[in-house]
């Protein structure tokens, strides 16, 4: 499996540096933004190093999705969110901060007034572990 020892989403999934994990398969890794947007905005990625989408193969794309709709579903279960983007950037140009292959998993709120591309601000750490429980529980 490819893996670039300087990105810090391999580091992740070889337990290098810790996460919040949510559910993991031989293909992907579902885990916490560690800088949410809202309660319960998580990643899935694919386990192996590809920057973008234009690098990954339709089957680790597959298995993201299989993953996403999982993840998802029992995302929107515990936060119970007015809506739930899926939100995947490619390039500076789409604000993509961290390259290697992931998917936002983002409960909405109408009217929250998010703007796409968001600043990263760091979240609280007790939170987003309780948040964690309760998806894992759903999973
Ligand atoms: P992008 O900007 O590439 O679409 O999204 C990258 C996401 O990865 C950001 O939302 C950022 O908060 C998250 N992130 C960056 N570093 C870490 C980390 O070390 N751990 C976790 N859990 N999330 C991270
Ligand atoms: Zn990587």
């Amino acid at each position: 499996m490819s893996s670039d020892p300087n990105c810090i989403f391999c580091k992740i999934v070889a337990g290098a540096i810790p996460c919040f994990k949510l559910y993991e398969d031989g293909e992907t890794l579902a885990f916490m933004d560690i800088n949410p947007v809202h309660d319960g905005h998580c990643l899935v990625i694919a386990k192996a190093h590809y920057p973008t989408l234009f690098e990954l193969p339709a089957e680790a794309f597959a298995a993201v999705g299989r993953t996403a709709i999982k993840v998802a579903k029992a995302v929107n279960a515990a936060v119970s969110p007015d809506g739930l983007n899926l939100i995947q950037s490619n390039g500076p140009g789409a604000a993509q901060s961290v390259p290697h292959f992931h998917l936002h998993i983002l409960p909405r709120w109408k009217n929250d007034g998010l703007v796409v591309n968001w600043a990263l601000k760091p979240g609280d750490r007790q939170r987003i572990g309780e948040v964690a429980e309760r998806i894992r529980a759903l999973l």
